[in-house]
């Protein structure tokens, strides 16, 4: 069925000896949707079991869906890749113009093996692929390297530009992937991934035109869906402010995790709000390419030059509830600008956001009760809400003159495994907390999460709407998250933006995959759902990774909770079903 789309194309790519093949894979979409469910596929095949992260024969892994470029909001790439940070699966999901750009090329997938001589950046133009020189822009920022190569690269508009910082390159193991300057693959360290084949950039652009058989129906369905799109409130919410909306609701709720979880309130949060930032910083909004939403909140930071009181350099930063939490509230800021500076230098070096806030936290407080010293940290004074030591900390975390920020650059659960200091590390399966600590929804959805994501299963979701009304036992909470990882599976697959979770429901999913030529029952969407989070599972598994050896820290179950009734019985027990259920599928 899908020999002639150029969906079932998979770009092979060997840095090695800078060769590529394309083969056609259809029964990876048609079998697997493409996506997620496609790219653990390929993750099965390339990646060796137990082999180095970031040894030449780890896989690089991107993947689109059916329904990208063709309906909005069919907007993400799934990376896929085996985890320098955690150690088994390594998943990420971005949009910009990755997608688009992808599919547009002529491909469903992209897979890169292999480890260059030299610094290089691949530039995808359609069926044609070069491997360009990058020593001039080895040890750049994201900024300036996506300018550099935005000048030289055809494509403009079309094309995505996706590269990594100066942690990438010095294996930060939570060094993101940066796309259209301001989203990212951030979390799971694709950046280290990238840096350890010397690959500074993919760019990938094309003009494949894409086949509709029922054109009718067709629009008929974009129709419905660019409607939903622009005129749902929940829409409309990620347009205003962004997801840095949730900021106040979740201070109210006692949510919001602040000077590494020590409170669970913030009281600088009026100053970092998402109506704060619109008001007084906000210069534009984005989206990414085919989305009608444009969820995307660029502030303008105007800073004056020392010395010329007239003369002011304005930088353009995005912010989003995440970055806010951990680079904000998790570092006691009530500064809005004091959190844009240091997000600024985030960005340009290309270090995952929500994993350095929660470290630099950790460091923070394992100063205060003196487990380090300014020994360890080279002089570098770390004080909640003050963003020059941050940022002097966040160079030396790239640059790793010591023992110390070698550990650091490791994340949390390393840096306290070698420092001491675990009570108070706040990683959940080996990846730092998200930014919410709304209850055991949230902690357990990210423990049993495939990719120890809050975005796996939402937990935080089902505190806020469910457990505030009712008790629900340990059993039941694993079962509701597993449903809604397990659906997720398709959503992930088609690509579909999680935002519009509430758009692409099961009934027009089925309708739209039919328009793109794959039709599929519902019950056939709740089988690949299932077999998907299996296959990654399966992986973890391969990898070492155990449900019985997830680590609890105490202040996680210390913190005040919203949610009463809960303790570390509760998810342990939560925890022993989800792996029955697994066994037993
Ligand atoms: S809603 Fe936001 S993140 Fe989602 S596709 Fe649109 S712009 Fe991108």
């Amino acid at each position: 069925m899908l020999q002639d789309d150029p969906l079932a194309n998979v770009l092979y790519v060997n840095l090695s000896d800078k060769t590529f093949s394309i083969k056609k894979r259809p029964e990876l979409f048609e079998r697997w949707l493409g996506g997620a469910g496609a790219a653990v596929q390929l993750l099965h095949e390339e990646c060796p079991r137990d082999c180095d992260p970031l040894g030449p024969e780890s896989p690089i892994i991107f993947a689109v869906g059916p329904l990208t470029a063709l309906f909005p909001l069919a907007s993400k790439t799934v990376a896929m890749f085996k985890s320098p940070h955690t150690g088994n699966l390594g998943e990420s999901h971005c949009g910009g113009r990755s997608a688009v750009a992808i599919r547009m090329a002529g491909y469903g997938a992209i897979v890169i093996k292999g480890a260059s001589d030299i610094p290089v950046y691949l530039s995808v133009e359609g069926h044609r692929v070069h491997f360009r020189h990058a020593s001039s822009l080895w040890g750049m920022g994201c900024y300036s390297a996506g300018r550099i190569i935005r000048e030289n690269e055809p494509g403009a508009g079309l094309r995505t530009i996706m590269r990594i910082g100066r942690a990438g390159e010095s294996l930060v193991t939570y060094s993101c992937v940066t796309t259209e300057t301001y989203r990212h693959f951030g979390r799971m360290g694709l950046g280290a991934v990238f840096g350890s084949k010397r690959l500074k950039a993919v760019v990938v652009s094309g003009k494949s035109a894409l086949p509709v058989k029922d054109q009718k129906l067709y629009r008929k369905a974009y129709r419905q869906i660019y409607r939903a799109a622009v005129e749902s409130p929940v829409m409309k919410k990620y347009h205003d402010l962004g997801t840095a909306e949730n900021i106040l609701p979740l201070n109210r709720f006692g949510g919001l995790p602040s000077k590494n979880l020590q409170q669970a309130t913030h009281d600088g949060a009026q100053h970092i709000s998402g109506e704060n930032f619109a008001e007084h910083y906000l210069g534009r909004r984005l989206a990414c390419s085919h989305c009608p939403v444009g969820c995307i909140h660029i502030a303008a930071l105007r800073e004056p030059y020392e010395g010329e009181p007239y003369f002011y350099k304005t930088s353009m930063i995005s912010y989003d509830y995440e970055p806010i939490y951990a680079l904000g509230a998790m570092l006691g800021m009530k500064n809005p600008a004091d959190f844009l500076k240091l997000m600024d230098r985030v960005e340009a070096w290309g270090i995952d956001a929500m994993t350095t806030g929660v470290v630099l936290a950790w460091a923070t407080e394992a100063l205060e009760r003196k487990i380090l010293s300014e020994k360890e940290t080279l002089g570098v004074k770390l004080a909640w809400g003050d963003p020059a030591g941050y940022i002097q900390a966040c160079e030396l975390i790239i640059e790793k003159p010591n023992d110390f920020y070698q550990a650091l650059a490791r994340g949390v659960e390393y840096a306290s495994s070698r420092y001491g200091g675990q009570d108070f590390a706040l990683a959940l399966g080996k990846n730092e907390m998200p930014g919410y600590n709304t209850g055991p929804g949230a902690h357990l959805g990210v423990l049993m999460g495939l990719r120890h994501s809050h975005l796996d299963n939402a937990g935080y979701s089902v505190d806020q709407n469910q457990l505030v009304k009712e008790e629900i036992g340990p059993e039941k909470l694993a079962e509701i998250l597993l449903a809604e990882e397990r659906w997720r599976q398709i959503l992930s697959s088609l690509v579909i933006c999680f935002f519009a979770r509430g758009i692409y429901v099961p009934e027009l999913v089925t309708e739209l995959l039919e328009i793109a030529g794959f039709p599929l029952a519902k019950d056939d969407l709740e089988r690949i759902g299932r077999e998907i989070y299996q296959d990654k599972y399966r992986f973890k598994l391969r990898e070492g990774f155990s449900l019985d050896k997830l680590r609890l820290p105490a202040r996680i179950l210390d913190a005040p909770s919203p949610i009463k009734g809960w303790d570390e019985a509760y998810l342990r027990r939560a925890l022993e079903h989800v792996k029955k259920i697994l066994q037993a599928n």
